[in-house]
């Protein structure tokens, strides 16, 4: 009998990609054919990083790409890719690809597990009769909570139509799910108003594309975050999902991984190294860039720090730093951020919070030092502090700047307090425990497998 077939249509966004393709690869190991499409723009860039390396066990996955219908020249981080305008245009490309994928040797596709995000991906699916459609959140499921709890925040006037926050004020949006502050919602912190009303109207709009799907599965787990999960009574944790594969992530890397930095780390005391890593969309300006070098090299604490290759481009480290530092400091462009987590060298993550990272540091017992820019974050790092206490905020001065004195500060008080390591061992054993055989997301992963098959 030949190989089902599975289309994977993720979001074009890093952090949304890397565990879609993580899942994917686990689905070949279970026989199915795997065709992963990427936007033209994405696409471009992850086959340049491919060809810096040899990432192995992605062969079984095919990857394609649909044109994005941006601009030339256009940031492919455009929130142009949420509008009307282009879900039409590749809706009509995915639609193509689709039949030509069907009349083809490769198999029809008998499955479209579609990012959450693309709800408009769902629907081509449902029109192409593909008989199971499957939205993937890469995400918390207390950020789905959040989005699932729109409708109810605008008669009580939290916020109004487009998103707006009407009363700053916390909320908790189910019992021991994150507070957070109405000022910090997902929508709120993405820019200028123009983003925040078309990320809000997109994010209002997906929730009403998830009526067409026959299961909703997302990257966590039940026991990290319970009151989200039976708030949502039909979605399957099948997470963390980059924690059950120890292959590495580079296949769906928008920048090579450059793997010197593991050697250097091996170099290093057990449990002495910060990491520093913001994911793949975090900006920073000239001064708070300067304040976290000065304070990464005041701690006297060897550290690797992931400087991407924009970053470098638009900032500069502080006169001579590099010859100061010397071998005790390690900066890099992109790390091989899984397999650094993993190393006993690692004593703490300094982090943006993002979901893939929060589960990696989770997944690998780190604790964590939280720097926050936008969306999903804030919820990730009430987890974090709150809830799973593993790890420290550091706050902003006035003039919103994070100090040198802050970071050092707050360092000490993660290094200086056994509790945090411990904490953030247990929590491993337990994120783990779902992953492996008999574990409730391994079960849940294999009755969706069942169910892909039937
Ligand atoms: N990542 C990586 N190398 C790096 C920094 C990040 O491979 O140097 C990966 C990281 O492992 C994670 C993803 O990029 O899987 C970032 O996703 P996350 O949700 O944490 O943040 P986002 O980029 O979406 O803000």
């Amino acid at each position: 009998m030949s190989k089902q077939h599975i289309l994977a249509f993720p979001y074009p966004a890093q952090g949304h990609v890397l565990p879609l393709m993580e899942l994917s690869q686990s689905l070949t190991k279970h026989d199915f054919r795997v065709t992963f499409v990427h936007t033209e723009c994405y696409h471009n860039q992850v086959i340049k990083s491919l060809a810096h390396e040899n990432p192995t066990g992605y062969d079984q996955i095919h990857l394609v790409s649909i044109p994005d219908g941006l601009e030339p020249g256009e940031d492919m981080n455009s929130v142009r890719l949420l509008t009307e305008e282009i879900h039409e245009f590749m809706s009509q490309k995915l639609e193509e690809l689709i039949e030509n994928i069907n009349q083809g040797e490769g198999g029809r596709i008998s499955c479209l597990i579609a990012d959450e995000s693309c709800g408009w991906a769902l629907e081509v699916a449902r029109k192409m009769k593909i008989a199971k459609v499957v939205a993937f959140w890469p995400a918390a499921a207390a950020s789905l909570v959040l989005k699932f709890c729109i409708p109810k925040l605008i008669p009580v006037e939290i916020i109004d139509n487009d998103g707006t926050v009407l009363q700053n004020q916390m909320v908790q949006l189910a019992q021991k799910m994150p507070i957070i502050k109405s000022t910090n919602f997902m929508w709120n912190c993405m820019g200028d108003t123009a983003a925040q009303k078309i990320i809000f109207k997109f994010m209002s709009r997906s929730n009403k594309n998830l009526k067409v799907v026959d299961r909703l599965i997302c990257n966590s787990t039940y026991e990290l975050e319970p009151a989200a999960v039976i708030t949502l009574p039909r979605i399957v944790p099948i997470g963390p999902v980059l924690a059950s594969s120890h292959l590495g992530n580079s296949a769906g890397s928008l920048w090579p991984q450059d793997s010197t930095c593991l050697q250097w780390l091996d170099g290093q005391p057990p449990c002495s190294v910060i990491y520093v890593a913001f994911g793949s969309l975090t900006l920073f300006d000239q001064t708070q860039f300067q304040e976290l070098a000065l304070a990464l090299e005041l701690s006297n604490r060897p550290f690797l720090w992931v400087v991407r290759p924009d970053i470098y481009e638009s900032t500069h480290f502080p006169e001579g730093y590099e010859e100061r530092v010397g071998p005790k400091g390690l900066m890099v462009k992109w790390a091989p951020q899984q397999k650094v987590l993993s190393h006993p060298s690692v004593a703490c993550f300094l982090s943006h919070c993002g979901w893939n990272s929060t589960m990696e540091g989770v997944s690998n017992g780190v604790p964590f030092l939280c720097w926050l820019y936008f969306a999903d974050q804030f919820l990730n790092e009430s987890y974090i502090c709150d809830i799973w206490k593993v790890g420290l905020r550091v706050d902003k001065n006035k003039s919103g700047i994070i100090m040198r004195g802050e970071i050092q500060n707050k360092v000490e008080q993660l290094l200086g307090d056994e509790n945090y390591k411990a904490t953030a061992s247990k929590l491993k054993r337990m994120a783990m425990t779902n992953v492996k055989e008999g574990g409730q997301s391994d079960k849940n992963f294999k009755n969706f497998i069942k169910w892909v098959q039937s």
